[in-house]
């Protein structure tokens, strides 16, 4: 296959639509007439073919490859091909397979057996290519043709329930074998059965089919939920019968993927729909069942998703609902939270805190660090490590760092007009920032509106980020340079840190992280681990910061091992503008 993955961990119907994607099995107990037809096959076009010596394995074969068609050859030892065929035709999961007999083309009376047995089709031995080609091209073309009627649906194109069930038995299987969890979307049109009645089923059924369009569109284009390039992970829209579609999703590892999910589908049904001279408005109601957690069989999860669909529509209707009531609290909560989110630069709630970094020496302020808080609520201020990765998902965090940079720049801007003592600003920066190829631009911008000097700027950049694509990484410090800024790894010890690139990195500062500190000086392996990044640092020629220092035997540890610069609660949390100018004049004066 095109895509790599392995044939027999494909569903057996996704492959019927592609004939010469289809998996031909033969038995046959001579294994040079196998590889004979295997290498016609191959110059044909088919690609799939599992070739089964020994025809006392051939059922245990069968049930394994559930192949698209079998080549059966009728005398062998042991176990002969009349007997495979009449154990296919009793076995219900294959009664339907295409078996084409091979037999020497005089013998009248074998034809006929093998016919009475339920063969498909012959073919002559000695065997002849194109003959070959040739049966094997109409078996599975009217097995194509057999299987887009029993598996798709006529009206929308969809696949139908068998083919959604038999998605649905395999998207299980794949989630045991990989520990991970799936999802069903049961997507239920809301009061279609009024529309029907009062505008006639052949408006109805136009109607349905461009709702599947839609729905297709929204699951396709979204490169969020069909994020792997292996085809069968990938999702897509099912209808199960009148008004009812689903969607699968597999490897969901978190729950807010899935009502985001859910949230598009809704979405996609905004607009209204054009048939005819009618303007048809339409909303969903969707129900959502998690395996394993709601149900480990097949019939318990669709009872449960039928559940909550039920919920849904309950619910007021084009909303979606999971089957968990946890769940649907986690995804509500998570709802207002982004929805809030959204307005909070508007509404002011966002605010620049300020640590001070102190050089541990002279005990004075020395930089500073820009952290932001969002006060949700007269007494809720929400934590950044809860709502920036919040802001990344719903992609706002460029607009929102974009806000941040330009108060960081007006807010040092205006110190400076006090006469406060020049100090750098470090500001952090999100990955998805940081891959952004506007960056350089926007901060090019900030810093000419608020006349600010670059060299006061200084962005940290955590680790992992940086590791993750060294060779962009690399370039773009290197833009980021070019603008006068300086630039620091944040985290450092965290993200596996590639030594070599580390020498290569254009920067001019690493802060350790605050896990190394915590239990300083009394655990070794973090005593050890901190000496070596200060001994790393000092190679480099890098400014090294210790974060989240609390305690005054962890600063002097650091200081007697020769870190210079300390961040932490034990000299100062951070402070808003006001505190910290007031901060900076008491400590830099004495
Ligand atoms: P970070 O950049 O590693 O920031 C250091 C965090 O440690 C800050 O948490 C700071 O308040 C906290 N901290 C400092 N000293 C101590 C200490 O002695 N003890 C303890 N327990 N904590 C200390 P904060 O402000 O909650 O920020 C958390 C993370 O959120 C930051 O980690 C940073 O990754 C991110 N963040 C904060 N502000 C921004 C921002 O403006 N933009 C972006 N993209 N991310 C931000
Ligand atoms: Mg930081
Ligand atoms: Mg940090």
């Amino acid at each position: 296959m095109s895509n790599g993955v392995n044939n027999t961990e494909q569903s057996v119907l996704e492959r019927s639509r592609k004939p010469h994607d289809s998996l031909i099995m033969m038995v046959d107990d001579e294994p040079i007439l196998m590889a004979v037809i295997q290498e016609l096959l191959n110059e044909a076009g088919y690609n799939n073919f599992k070739a089964v010596k020994d025809s006392t394995q051939a059922l245990d074969k069968l049930e394994e490859y559930r192949p698209d068609v079998l080549l059966l050859d009728l005398v062998m030892p042991e176990v002969d091909g009349f007997e495979i065929l009449r154990s296919v035709r009793s076995n219900a999961d294959t009664r339907h397979l295409p078996v084409i007999v091979l037999t020497s083309s005089s013998d009248a009376a074998t034809k006929l057996k093998a016919l009475e047995l339920g063969a498909t089709d012959f073919l002559a031995k000695p065997v002849d290519s194109s003959e070959l080609v040739l049966r094997l091209r109409n078996t599975l073309t009217v097995k194509a043709y057999q299987d887009q009627l029993a598996y798709y649906d006529t009206l929308t194109g969809l696949p139908n329930r068998t083919l959604f069930m038999d998605r649905l038995k395999w998207a299980l299987q794949h989630a045991d074998r990989t520990r991970k969890s799936a999802a069903i979307l049961n997507i239920n049109l809301d009061r279609f059965k009024n529309i029907n009645d009062t505008l006639g089923p052949r408006i109805g059924d136009a109607l349905l089919a461009q709702i599947a369009s839609r729905l297709t569109d929204c699951i396709r284009m979204d490169a969020y939920i069909n994020y792997s390039d292996r085809a069968e992970l990938s999702s897509s829209v099912s209808r199960l019968g009148g008004d009812e579609f689903s969607v699968i999703l597999h490897e969901v590892s978190r729950v807010e993927n899935t009502s985001y999910v859910a949230r598009r589908l809704t979405q996609s049904m905004i607009d209204p729909f054009y048939i005819d001279e009618h303007e048809i408005f339409l909303t969903t109601s969707i129900g959502i069942a998690l395996y394993p957690q709601d149900g480990r069989e097949i019939d318990e999860l669709m009872k449960n998703v039928a559940v909550a669909t039920e919920y849904a529509k309950q619910h007021g209707r084009n909303n979606y609902q999971f089957y968990s009531k946890e769940l649907n609290a986690m995804s509500e909560e998570r709802l207002k939270l982004e929805t809030d989110l959204r307005k909070a630069i508007e509404r002011g709630q966002l605010e620049i805190y300020y640590q001070p970094k102190i050089e541990g020496a002279s005990g004075k302020v020395s930089g500073m660090e820009a952290l932001i808080r969002w006060h949700r609520s007269e007494d809720n201020t929400v934590s950044p490590a809860d709502f920036i990765p919040v802001a990344e998902q719903m992609g706002q965090i460029i607009p929102m760092g974009n806000w941040i940079l330009n108060e960081v720049c007006r807010q040092h801007r205006e110190w400076m007009m006090d006469g406060m003592d020049p100090l750098k600003v470090s500001v952090n920066v999100s990955g998805y920032q940081f891959s952004d190829k506007d960056l350089c631009n926007s901060l090019r911008i900030v810093l000419k509106e608020h006349n600010m000097d670059a060299a006061s700027l200084m962005l940290e950049i955590t680790e992992s980020v940086l590791m993750g694509d060294v060779e962009g990484s690399m370039q773009t410090m290197h833009d980021i340079k070019g603008l006068g800024l300086s630039l620091s790894i944040d985290d450092f010890g965290t993200g596996y840190s590639s030594l070599s690139y580390l020498k290569l990195f254009p920067i001019e500062e690493l802060k350790i992280d605050r896990s190394f500190i915590v239990d300083l000086p009394d655990s070794k392996s973090d005593a050890a681990i901190v000496r070596a990044i200060i001994a790393l640092a000092d190679g480099l020629e890098l400014d090294l910061v210790a974060e989240g220092v609390e305690t005054e035997q962890q600063m002097r540890f650091l200081n007697e091992n020769g870190c210079g610069t300390i961040q932490g609660y034990y000299y100062s949390k951070p402070l808003t503008a006001d505190q910290f100018r007031q901060f900076v004049l008491e400590r830099n004066a004495a």
